[in-house]
Protein backbone atom coordinates (compact mmCIF):
# COMPACT_ATOMS: atom_id res chain seq x y z
CA UNK A 1 0.00 0.00 0.00
CA UNK A 2 1.26 3.64 -0.83
CA UNK A 3 1.92 6.00 2.06
CA UNK A 4 -1.29 8.81 1.33
CA UNK A 5 -1.09 12.33 2.39
CA UNK A 6 -2.96 15.51 1.21
CA UNK A 7 -0.35 17.50 0.21
CA UNK A 8 3.53 16.35 -0.51
CA UNK A 9 6.20 19.35 -0.15
CA UNK A 10 9.44 18.64 -2.34
CA UNK A 11 12.23 20.62 -0.41
CA UNK A 12 12.82 21.99 2.70
CA UNK A 13 14.32 25.74 1.75
CA UNK A 14 12.45 28.48 3.07
CA UNK A 15 9.77 28.33 -0.48
CA UNK A 16 8.76 24.44 0.85
CA UNK A 17 8.47 25.49 4.79
CA UNK A 18 6.37 28.34 4.07
CA UNK A 19 4.75 25.91 1.46
CA UNK A 20 4.13 23.56 4.16
CA UNK A 21 3.31 25.74 7.12
CA UNK A 22 0.57 27.71 4.57
CA UNK A 23 -0.74 24.56 3.91
CA UNK A 24 -1.38 22.48 7.20
CA UNK A 25 -3.03 26.02 8.25
CA UNK A 26 -5.83 24.68 5.62
CA UNK A 27 -5.58 21.77 7.74
CA UNK A 28 -4.05 19.59 5.22
CA UNK A 29 -1.89 16.25 6.11
CA UNK A 30 1.33 17.47 4.72
CA UNK A 31 4.84 15.67 4.34
CA UNK A 32 7.70 17.57 3.68
CA UNK A 33 10.15 15.75 1.67
CA UNK A 34 14.29 16.98 2.11
CA UNK A 35 16.96 15.17 -0.26
CA UNK A 36 19.69 16.33 2.05
CA UNK A 37 20.82 14.71 5.16
CA UNK A 38 19.14 16.88 8.56
CA UNK A 39 22.49 18.32 8.92
CA UNK A 40 22.92 19.82 5.45
CA UNK A 41 18.76 20.41 5.25
CA UNK A 42 17.30 23.72 4.19
CA UNK A 43 18.78 24.53 1.38
CA UNK A 44 19.85 27.80 0.12
CA UNK A 45 17.96 28.98 2.52
CA UNK A 46 20.32 27.98 5.30
CA UNK A 47 23.17 29.92 3.36
CA UNK A 48 21.63 32.97 3.77
CA UNK A 49 22.36 35.95 6.19
CA UNK A 50 18.31 36.07 6.41
CA UNK A 51 17.53 39.55 4.74
CA UNK A 52 14.52 40.44 3.47
CA UNK A 53 12.97 42.90 1.40
CA UNK A 54 9.98 44.12 1.76
CA UNK A 55 7.08 47.23 1.93
CA UNK A 56 6.81 48.95 4.81
CA UNK A 57 5.86 53.08 5.18
CA UNK A 58 7.89 53.80 8.22
CA UNK A 59 9.20 52.72 11.43
CA UNK A 60 5.56 52.08 12.78
CA UNK A 61 5.62 48.61 10.21
CA UNK A 62 8.80 47.67 11.45
CA UNK A 63 7.38 48.12 15.17
CA UNK A 64 4.58 45.92 14.04
CA UNK A 65 7.31 43.02 12.96
CA UNK A 66 9.74 43.74 15.53
CA UNK A 67 8.02 44.46 18.78
CA UNK A 68 11.62 44.22 20.53
CA UNK A 69 12.27 47.33 18.95
CA UNK A 70 14.40 49.76 21.81
CA UNK A 71 13.06 53.30 21.94
CA UNK A 72 17.37 53.53 21.36
CA UNK A 73 17.07 51.73 18.19
CA UNK A 74 14.19 53.40 17.01
CA UNK A 75 15.99 57.17 18.08
CA UNK A 76 19.35 56.32 16.73
CA UNK A 77 18.32 55.01 13.49
CA UNK A 78 16.59 56.59 10.32
CA UNK A 79 15.13 53.74 8.92
CA UNK A 80 13.67 55.63 6.36
CA UNK A 81 10.32 53.67 4.18
CA UNK A 82 10.25 51.35 1.31
CA UNK A 83 6.95 51.69 -0.20
CA UNK A 84 5.46 49.58 -2.98
CA UNK A 85 6.43 51.77 -5.74
CA UNK A 86 10.07 51.92 -4.62
CA UNK A 87 10.00 47.87 -4.80
CA UNK A 88 8.58 47.66 -8.17
CA UNK A 89 10.91 50.41 -9.67
CA UNK A 90 13.55 48.04 -8.06
CA UNK A 91 12.23 45.17 -9.99
CA UNK A 92 11.44 46.35 -13.17
CA UNK A 93 15.02 48.27 -13.49
CA UNK A 94 17.27 45.60 -12.60
CA UNK A 95 15.75 43.28 -14.48
CA UNK A 96 15.34 45.25 -17.68
CA UNK A 97 12.04 45.72 -17.44
CA UNK A 98 11.59 42.11 -18.33
CA UNK A 99 9.84 40.86 -14.66
CA UNK A 100 6.95 38.76 -15.43
CA UNK A 101 4.27 41.68 -14.23
CA UNK A 102 1.61 38.98 -12.82
CA UNK A 103 4.42 37.73 -10.40
CA UNK A 104 6.24 40.87 -9.34
CA UNK A 105 2.64 42.34 -8.31
CA UNK A 106 2.36 38.93 -6.32
CA UNK A 107 5.67 39.85 -4.66
CA UNK A 108 5.61 43.69 -4.14
CA UNK A 109 1.93 43.67 -2.69
CA UNK A 110 1.81 40.57 -0.48
CA UNK A 111 5.92 41.15 0.83
CA UNK A 112 4.98 42.66 4.09
CA UNK A 113 2.11 40.83 5.30
CA UNK A 114 3.94 37.29 4.23
CA UNK A 115 6.71 39.08 6.84
CA UNK A 116 3.70 39.27 9.44
CA UNK A 117 2.56 36.01 8.71
CA UNK A 118 5.99 34.46 9.11
CA UNK A 119 6.14 36.35 12.45
CA UNK A 120 2.77 34.82 13.42
CA UNK A 121 4.60 31.60 12.93
CA UNK A 122 7.14 32.31 15.38
CA UNK A 123 9.80 33.83 13.46
CA UNK A 124 12.23 36.20 14.65
CA UNK A 125 12.81 39.42 13.12
CA UNK A 126 16.24 41.76 13.61
CA UNK A 127 17.41 44.92 12.18
CA UNK A 128 19.97 44.18 9.32
CA UNK A 129 22.66 46.88 10.90
CA UNK A 130 25.78 45.46 10.54
CA UNK A 131 25.84 45.25 6.84
CA UNK A 132 22.90 47.53 5.40
CA UNK A 133 23.41 50.87 7.40
CA UNK A 134 26.62 53.20 7.90
CA UNK A 135 26.79 55.49 10.96
CA UNK A 136 26.72 59.11 10.01
CA UNK A 137 26.90 61.59 13.04
CA UNK A 138 25.19 59.85 15.78
CA UNK A 139 22.66 57.51 13.62
CA UNK A 140 22.83 54.68 11.37
CA UNK A 141 20.93 55.38 8.23
CA UNK A 142 19.45 52.03 6.02
CA UNK A 143 20.17 52.67 2.27
CA UNK A 144 19.27 49.84 0.21
CA UNK A 145 15.70 48.28 1.05
CA UNK A 146 16.54 45.67 2.87
CA UNK A 147 16.31 46.58 6.34
CA UNK A 148 15.48 43.72 8.46
CA UNK A 149 17.23 39.88 8.61
CA UNK A 150 15.78 36.98 10.37
CA UNK A 151 17.39 36.52 13.49
CA UNK A 152 20.28 33.93 13.61
CA UNK A 153 20.33 34.55 9.54
CA UNK A 154 19.65 31.81 7.51
CA UNK A 155 20.09 29.06 9.42
CA UNK A 156 18.25 30.61 12.30
CA UNK A 157 15.32 31.32 9.56
CA UNK A 158 15.36 27.57 8.91
CA UNK A 159 15.52 26.30 12.62
CA UNK A 160 12.40 28.27 13.76
CA UNK A 161 10.60 27.49 9.87
CA UNK A 162 11.20 23.81 11.21
CA UNK A 163 10.08 24.20 14.34
CA UNK A 164 6.93 26.01 13.30
CA UNK A 165 6.08 22.75 11.08
CA UNK A 166 6.85 20.64 13.53
CA UNK A 167 4.51 22.04 16.06
CA UNK A 168 1.87 22.20 13.25
CA UNK A 169 2.10 18.82 13.08
CA UNK A 170 4.00 18.48 9.58
CA UNK A 171 5.69 15.55 8.62
CA UNK A 172 9.55 15.71 7.65
CA UNK A 173 11.89 12.94 5.83
CA UNK A 174 15.10 13.91 5.22
CA UNK A 175 17.68 11.72 2.87
CA UNK A 176 14.43 11.49 0.78
CA UNK A 177 15.12 12.28 -2.93
CA UNK A 178 11.89 12.81 -4.82
CA UNK A 179 12.66 11.20 -8.34
CA UNK A 180 9.64 11.76 -10.14
CA UNK A 181 5.87 12.93 -10.19
CA UNK A 182 3.37 10.15 -10.27
CA UNK A 183 0.86 11.76 -12.85
CA UNK A 184 -2.66 9.53 -14.35
CA UNK A 185 -2.63 11.83 -17.71
CA UNK A 186 -4.91 14.28 -15.84
CA UNK A 187 -3.56 15.02 -12.88
CA UNK A 188 -0.37 14.99 -10.40
CA UNK A 189 -1.35 11.59 -7.47
CA UNK A 190 2.07 12.05 -6.30
CA UNK A 191 5.47 11.31 -6.16
CA UNK A 192 8.19 8.62 -6.56
CA UNK A 193 10.74 9.06 -3.59
CA UNK A 194 14.22 7.29 -3.00
CA UNK A 195 15.21 6.77 0.46
CA UNK A 196 17.49 4.59 2.16
CA UNK A 197 15.16 1.61 1.93
CA UNK A 198 14.72 2.22 -1.90
CA UNK A 199 12.14 3.50 -4.42
CA UNK A 200 8.67 4.34 -3.08
CA UNK A 201 5.21 5.82 -4.23
CA UNK A 202 4.03 8.62 -1.88
CA UNK A 203 0.28 9.03 -2.89
CA UNK A 204 -0.69 12.82 -2.56
CA UNK A 205 -4.06 15.10 -3.70
CA UNK A 206 -1.24 17.73 -4.83
CA UNK A 207 2.21 18.24 -5.00
CA UNK A 208 4.34 21.51 -3.99
CA UNK A 209 7.81 21.64 -6.19
CA UNK A 210 10.15 23.49 -4.14
CA UNK A 211 13.47 22.30 -4.87
CA UNK A 212 15.22 24.81 -5.87
CA UNK A 213 17.15 25.50 -9.62
CA UNK A 214 19.93 23.56 -11.65
CA UNK A 215 22.83 25.80 -9.94
CA UNK A 216 24.79 22.47 -8.59
CA UNK A 217 24.50 20.88 -11.84
CA UNK A 218 27.23 21.81 -13.90
CA UNK A 219 26.53 20.42 -16.83
CA UNK A 220 23.20 21.90 -17.03
CA UNK A 221 25.06 25.40 -16.25
CA UNK A 222 27.26 24.54 -19.69
CA UNK A 223 24.24 23.79 -21.53
CA UNK A 224 22.21 26.61 -20.52
CA UNK A 225 24.01 29.35 -18.84
CA UNK A 226 26.61 29.19 -21.73
CA UNK A 227 30.32 27.58 -21.87
CA UNK A 228 32.86 28.45 -18.93
CA UNK A 229 29.86 28.48 -16.04
CA UNK A 230 31.58 24.79 -15.34
CA UNK A 231 34.13 26.56 -13.50
CA UNK A 232 32.04 28.83 -11.25
CA UNK A 233 31.95 27.70 -7.88
CA UNK A 234 28.63 27.47 -6.12
CA UNK A 235 27.58 28.90 -3.21
CA UNK A 236 25.05 27.24 -1.31
CA UNK A 237 23.90 23.68 -1.20
CA UNK A 238 25.20 21.06 -3.44
CA UNK A 239 21.83 19.31 -3.64
CA UNK A 240 20.04 21.78 -5.61
CA UNK A 241 20.47 20.19 -9.41
CA UNK A 242 17.58 21.07 -11.39
CA UNK A 243 15.21 17.56 -10.04
CA UNK A 244 12.05 19.37 -9.98
CA UNK A 245 12.23 21.19 -12.97
CA UNK A 246 13.36 17.91 -14.74
CA UNK A 247 9.91 15.82 -13.27
CA UNK A 248 7.70 18.84 -13.86
CA UNK A 249 9.09 18.79 -17.96
CA UNK A 250 8.55 15.09 -18.18
CA UNK A 251 4.97 15.84 -17.79
CA UNK A 252 4.56 18.83 -20.05
CA UNK A 253 5.37 21.81 -17.80
CA UNK A 254 6.26 25.20 -19.52
CA UNK A 255 9.33 26.84 -19.00
CA UNK A 256 9.74 30.24 -17.85
CA UNK A 257 12.23 33.11 -17.39
CA UNK A 258 15.74 34.02 -18.35
CA UNK A 259 17.19 30.49 -18.94
CA UNK A 260 20.69 31.41 -19.43
CA UNK A 261 20.35 34.58 -16.20
CA UNK A 262 21.97 33.60 -12.87
CA UNK A 263 22.49 35.67 -9.86
CA UNK A 264 26.28 35.30 -9.57
CA UNK A 265 28.06 37.30 -7.28
CA UNK A 266 32.31 37.76 -6.70
CA UNK A 267 33.31 34.69 -4.20
CA UNK A 268 36.24 33.90 -2.63
CA UNK A 269 38.85 32.60 -5.54
CA UNK A 270 39.81 29.67 -3.54
CA UNK A 271 36.64 28.84 -1.87
CA UNK A 272 35.39 25.19 -2.60
CA UNK A 273 33.39 23.66 -5.36
CA UNK A 274 30.26 23.67 -3.08
CA UNK A 275 29.09 25.86 -0.54
CA UNK A 276 30.51 25.28 3.26
CA UNK A 277 27.82 25.76 5.90
CA UNK A 278 30.49 26.58 8.62
CA UNK A 279 31.71 29.63 6.75
CA UNK A 280 27.79 30.49 5.28
CA UNK A 281 27.95 33.91 3.05
CA UNK A 282 31.50 34.30 3.86
CA UNK A 283 33.10 33.96 0.85
CA UNK A 284 31.82 36.80 -0.88
CA UNK A 285 33.15 39.49 -0.86
CA UNK A 286 30.62 43.08 -1.48
CA UNK A 287 32.46 46.01 -0.55
CA UNK A 288 34.24 46.53 -4.03
CA UNK A 289 32.19 49.76 -4.35
CA UNK A 290 34.91 51.54 -1.78
CA UNK A 291 37.58 50.01 -4.12
CA UNK A 292 38.78 48.95 -7.47
CA UNK A 293 38.83 45.72 -8.83
CA UNK A 294 41.54 44.76 -11.63
CA UNK A 295 42.11 41.26 -13.88
CA UNK A 296 44.92 39.90 -14.64
CA UNK A 297 45.95 43.14 -17.22
CA UNK A 298 46.03 44.43 -14.64
CA UNK A 299 43.31 46.66 -16.18
CA UNK A 300 40.16 47.41 -14.43
CA UNK A 301 36.82 45.92 -16.22
CA UNK A 302 34.16 47.26 -14.46
CA UNK A 303 32.41 50.44 -13.02
CA UNK A 304 32.40 49.12 -9.59
CA UNK A 305 30.15 52.19 -8.25
CA UNK A 306 27.42 52.09 -10.85
CA UNK A 307 25.12 51.81 -8.88
CA UNK A 308 24.08 50.86 -4.56
CA UNK A 309 25.36 47.64 -3.97
CA UNK A 310 22.55 45.37 -3.86
CA UNK A 311 21.71 46.36 -7.29
CA UNK A 312 25.40 45.57 -8.75
CA UNK A 313 26.52 42.24 -6.56
CA UNK A 314 24.34 39.85 -8.77
CA UNK A 315 25.65 40.34 -12.30
CA UNK A 316 29.40 41.08 -11.41
CA UNK A 317 30.08 37.16 -10.90
CA UNK A 318 29.25 37.05 -14.72
CA UNK A 319 31.43 39.91 -15.45
CA UNK A 320 34.76 38.76 -13.24
CA UNK A 321 34.03 34.67 -15.25
CA UNK A 322 34.68 36.49 -18.16
CA UNK A 323 38.20 37.67 -17.44
CA UNK A 324 41.07 36.07 -18.43
CA UNK A 325 41.56 33.28 -15.95
CA UNK A 326 38.42 33.37 -14.38
CA UNK A 327 39.75 35.84 -11.51
CA UNK A 328 39.49 39.22 -10.25
CA UNK A 329 41.54 41.53 -7.25
CA UNK A 330 39.34 43.81 -5.03
CA UNK A 331 42.19 46.47 -4.14
CA UNK A 332 41.78 49.11 -1.18
CA UNK A 333 43.81 51.61 0.60
CA UNK A 334 43.75 52.43 4.54
CA UNK A 335 40.84 54.87 3.89
CA UNK A 336 38.16 52.69 3.16
CA UNK A 337 39.26 49.22 5.31
CA UNK A 338 37.04 50.59 7.73
CA UNK A 339 34.15 50.30 5.44
CA UNK A 340 34.73 46.74 4.54
CA UNK A 341 32.00 44.34 5.11
CA UNK A 342 32.41 41.60 8.02
CA UNK A 343 33.12 38.59 5.61
CA UNK A 344 36.45 40.29 4.85
CA UNK A 345 37.57 39.44 8.03
CA UNK A 346 37.09 35.73 7.97
CA UNK A 347 39.69 33.51 8.58
CA UNK A 348 39.27 31.22 5.00
CA UNK A 349 40.32 34.33 2.80
CA UNK A 350 42.62 34.55 -0.13
CA UNK A 351 44.00 37.79 0.65
CA UNK A 352 47.48 39.66 0.59
CA UNK A 353 48.51 43.39 2.01
CA UNK A 354 51.70 45.90 1.41
CA UNK A 355 52.82 49.17 2.72
CA UNK A 356 53.40 50.12 -0.94
CA UNK A 357 51.57 49.72 -3.79
CA UNK A 358 54.61 48.78 -5.69
CA UNK A 359 54.90 46.00 -3.20
CA UNK A 360 51.56 44.67 -3.58
CA UNK A 361 51.41 44.79 -6.99
CA UNK A 362 54.43 41.87 -7.12
CA UNK A 363 52.05 40.40 -4.62
CA UNK A 364 48.80 39.93 -6.71
CA UNK A 365 49.40 36.44 -7.65
CA UNK A 366 48.35 36.49 -11.82
CA UNK A 367 48.19 40.41 -12.62
CA UNK A 368 50.45 41.97 -14.51
CA UNK A 369 52.56 44.36 -12.23
CA UNK A 370 53.35 47.37 -14.45
CA UNK A 371 50.30 47.64 -15.88
CA UNK A 372 48.23 47.62 -12.39
CA UNK A 373 50.70 50.55 -11.57
CA UNK A 374 49.87 52.21 -14.28
CA UNK A 375 46.13 51.05 -13.86
CA UNK A 376 46.36 52.74 -10.21
CA UNK A 377 48.13 56.23 -11.16
CA UNK A 378 45.61 57.06 -14.20
CA UNK A 379 42.60 55.74 -11.66
CA UNK A 380 43.77 58.16 -8.57
CA UNK A 381 44.56 61.00 -10.99
CA UNK A 382 40.80 60.97 -12.16
CA UNK A 383 38.61 60.84 -8.84
CA UNK A 384 36.60 63.71 -8.24
CA UNK A 385 38.21 64.46 -5.22
CA UNK A 386 36.12 68.22 -4.82
CA UNK A 387 32.88 66.13 -4.19
CA UNK A 388 32.45 64.42 -0.76
CA UNK A 389 32.65 60.90 -0.23
CA UNK A 390 29.04 59.85 0.91
CA UNK A 391 28.93 55.66 1.27
CA UNK A 392 24.94 55.67 2.41
CA UNK A 393 23.48 57.31 -0.83
CA UNK A 394 24.74 57.49 -4.64
CA UNK A 395 27.26 60.36 -3.55
CA UNK A 396 28.37 61.21 -7.76
CA UNK A 397 31.84 60.97 -6.11
CA UNK A 398 33.23 59.65 -9.47
CA UNK A 399 36.13 59.91 -12.17
CA UNK A 400 36.20 61.97 -15.22
CA UNK A 401 37.98 60.62 -18.75
CA UNK A 402 38.32 57.20 -17.87
CA UNK A 403 37.44 54.64 -20.49
CA UNK A 404 35.71 52.62 -17.99
CA UNK A 405 34.23 55.13 -15.20
CA UNK A 406 34.01 54.50 -11.64
CA UNK A 407 30.44 56.39 -11.46
CA UNK A 408 30.19 56.76 -7.29
CA UNK A 409 32.22 55.84 -3.65
CA UNK A 410 35.44 56.64 -5.92
CA UNK A 411 39.01 57.49 -3.81
CA UNK A 412 42.20 57.89 -4.60
CA UNK A 413 44.49 54.33 -3.92
CA UNK A 414 47.74 56.09 -2.04
CA UNK A 415 47.69 55.60 1.51
CA UNK A 416 48.91 52.71 3.26
CA UNK A 417 48.53 49.88 4.29
CA UNK A 418 47.11 48.40 1.03
CA UNK A 419 44.54 45.40 0.82
CA UNK A 420 44.04 43.11 -1.74
CA UNK A 421 41.17 40.51 -2.02
CA UNK A 422 41.14 37.21 -4.89
CA UNK A 423 38.16 36.81 -6.22
CA UNK A 424 36.04 34.37 -8.87
CA UNK A 425 32.50 33.39 -9.87
CA UNK A 426 30.05 32.08 -7.12
CA UNK A 427 27.13 31.12 -8.35
CA UNK A 428 24.00 31.47 -6.44
CA UNK A 429 20.88 30.71 -8.42
CA UNK A 430 19.85 30.22 -11.82
CA UNK A 431 16.89 32.48 -13.09
CA UNK A 432 15.03 29.77 -15.04
CA UNK A 433 12.43 27.97 -14.08
CA UNK A 434 8.77 26.53 -14.65
CA UNK A 435 5.92 28.61 -15.52
CA UNK A 436 3.19 29.09 -12.36
CA UNK A 437 0.30 31.02 -11.96
CA UNK A 438 1.13 33.78 -10.05
CA UNK A 439 -2.51 34.22 -8.14
CA UNK A 440 -2.41 30.62 -6.70
CA UNK A 441 1.54 29.21 -7.82
CA UNK A 442 -0.20 26.38 -10.08
CA UNK A 443 2.39 24.66 -12.97
CA UNK A 444 1.24 25.82 -16.19
CA UNK A 445 1.69 22.95 -19.13
CA UNK A 446 3.01 23.91 -22.46
CA UNK A 447 -0.57 24.15 -23.77
CA UNK A 448 -0.48 27.41 -21.02
CA UNK A 449 -3.09 25.36 -19.16
CA UNK A 450 -2.51 24.62 -15.57
CA UNK A 451 -1.83 20.90 -14.28
CA UNK A 452 -4.36 19.67 -11.69
CA UNK A 453 -2.55 18.54 -8.82
CA UNK A 454 1.09 20.65 -9.70
CA UNK A 455 2.36 23.76 -7.57
CA UNK A 456 5.30 25.19 -7.40
CA UNK A 457 7.82 28.18 -5.29
CA UNK A 458 10.95 29.12 -4.86
CA UNK A 459 13.85 29.45 -6.73
CA UNK A 460 12.33 26.76 -9.21
CA UNK A 461 9.96 29.24 -10.44
CA UNK A 462 11.03 31.16 -13.79
CA UNK A 463 9.89 34.90 -14.08
CA UNK A 464 10.82 36.79 -11.23
CA UNK A 465 14.24 38.21 -12.45
CA UNK A 466 16.28 38.70 -15.22
CA UNK A 467 20.41 39.81 -16.15
CA UNK A 468 20.09 41.34 -12.18
CA UNK A 469 18.19 41.07 -8.51
CA UNK A 470 17.82 43.57 -6.31
CA UNK A 471 19.58 41.54 -3.04
CA UNK A 472 17.25 40.17 -0.29
CA UNK A 473 14.02 39.99 -2.89
CA UNK A 474 15.25 35.61 -2.96
CA UNK A 475 13.77 34.60 0.62
CA UNK A 476 10.48 36.88 0.36
CA UNK A 477 9.78 35.32 -3.36
CA UNK A 478 9.69 32.09 -1.57
CA UNK A 479 7.78 33.13 1.16
CA UNK A 480 5.00 34.90 -0.62
CA UNK A 481 5.00 32.36 -3.29
CA UNK A 482 5.63 29.26 -1.08
CA UNK A 483 2.38 30.34 1.15
CA UNK A 484 0.39 30.90 -2.05
CA UNK A 485 1.80 27.68 -3.22
CA UNK A 486 0.63 25.57 -0.30
CA UNK A 487 -2.35 27.35 0.25
CA UNK A 488 -3.85 27.04 -3.15
CA UNK A 489 -2.94 22.74 -3.00
CA UNK A 490 -3.81 22.36 0.19
CA UNK A 491 -7.56 23.78 -0.78
CA UNK A 492 -7.21 21.82 -4.42
CA UNK A 493 -6.41 18.58 -2.03
CA UNK A 494 -9.76 19.42 0.47
CA UNK A 495 -13.01 17.78 -1.79
CA UNK A 496 -15.01 20.65 -2.24
CA UNK A 497 -18.29 21.93 -0.10
CA UNK A 498 -20.19 20.95 -2.97
CA UNK A 499 -18.74 17.18 -3.21
CA UNK A 500 -19.19 17.06 0.49
CA UNK A 501 -22.75 17.82 0.41
CA UNK A 502 -23.24 15.29 -2.21
CA UNK A 503 -21.33 12.54 -0.67
CA UNK A 504 -23.33 13.26 2.44
CA UNK A 505 -27.10 13.26 0.95
C1 LIG B 1 25.40 32.26 0.20
C2 LIG B 1 24.00 32.74 -0.10
C3 LIG B 1 23.51 33.88 0.54
C4 LIG B 1 22.22 34.34 0.25
N1 LIG B 1 21.72 35.40 0.95
C5 LIG B 1 20.43 35.78 0.75
C6 LIG B 1 19.82 36.76 1.59
O1 LIG B 1 20.39 37.23 2.59
N2 LIG B 1 18.54 37.12 1.30
C7 LIG B 1 17.84 36.57 0.27
O2 LIG B 1 16.69 36.94 0.03
N3 LIG B 1 18.38 35.59 -0.49
C8 LIG B 1 19.64 35.18 -0.27
N4 LIG B 1 20.16 34.17 -1.03
C9 LIG B 1 19.29 33.54 -2.05
C10 LIG B 1 18.34 32.58 -1.31
O3 LIG B 1 19.10 31.59 -0.68
C11 LIG B 1 17.34 31.89 -2.21
O4 LIG B 1 16.72 32.78 -3.08
C12 LIG B 1 16.28 31.15 -1.39
O5 LIG B 1 16.81 30.63 -0.21
C13 LIG B 1 15.69 30.05 -2.22
O6 LIG B 1 14.80 29.30 -1.44
P1 LIG B 1 14.17 27.97 -2.03
O7 LIG B 1 13.32 27.43 -0.93
O8 LIG B 1 13.56 28.20 -3.34
O9 LIG B 1 15.41 27.00 -2.30
P2 LIG B 1 16.40 26.29 -1.30
O10 LIG B 1 16.47 26.98 0.00
O11 LIG B 1 17.68 26.08 -2.03
O12 LIG B 1 15.71 24.88 -1.01
C14 LIG B 1 15.66 23.87 -2.00
C15 LIG B 1 15.50 22.56 -1.27
O13 LIG B 1 15.18 21.51 -2.19
C16 LIG B 1 15.89 20.34 -1.81
N5 LIG B 1 15.91 19.44 -2.97
C17 LIG B 1 16.55 19.58 -4.15
N6 LIG B 1 16.27 18.54 -4.96
C18 LIG B 1 15.42 17.72 -4.28
C19 LIG B 1 14.77 16.48 -4.58
N7 LIG B 1 14.94 15.86 -5.74
N8 LIG B 1 13.98 15.92 -3.63
C20 LIG B 1 13.80 16.51 -2.40
N9 LIG B 1 14.40 17.68 -2.08
C21 LIG B 1 15.19 18.29 -3.01
C22 LIG B 1 17.22 20.89 -1.34
O14 LIG B 1 17.91 19.95 -0.55
C23 LIG B 1 16.75 22.11 -0.54
O15 LIG B 1 16.37 21.76 0.75
C24 LIG B 1 21.44 33.68 -0.74
C25 LIG B 1 21.92 32.51 -1.34
C26 LIG B 1 23.19 32.04 -1.01
C27 LIG B 1 23.66 30.77 -1.66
Amino acid sequence: MAEEFDVVVVGAGNAALCAALAASEQGARVLVLERAPEAESGGNSRFTAGGFRFTYNGVEDLQRLMPDLTAQEIANTDFGSYTADQFFDDMFRVTSYRTDPGLCEQLVRRSFETMLWLQSKGVRFVPMYGRQAFKTGSKFKFWGGVTVESWGGGPGLVDQEIAAARKAGVAIRYNARVVSLLYDGAAVVGVRVKESAGLSEIRSRAVVLACGGFESNSEWRTRYLGPGWELAKVRGTRFNTGDGIRMAFDIGASSHGHWSGCHAVGWDHNAPEFGDLSVGDGFQKHSYQFGIMVNAHGRRFVDEGADIRNYTYAKYGRVILSQPDQFAWQVFDRKMLHLLRDEYRIRRVTKVTADTLEKLAQKLEGVNPSAFLDEVRRFNAAVQTDVPFNPTIKDGRGTVGLDIPKSNWANTIDEPPFEAYQVGCGITFTFGGLRVTPNSAQVIDTDLEPIPGLYAAGEIVGGFFYFNYPSGTGLTTGAVMGRIAGDSAAKAARPSESAVRVLAS
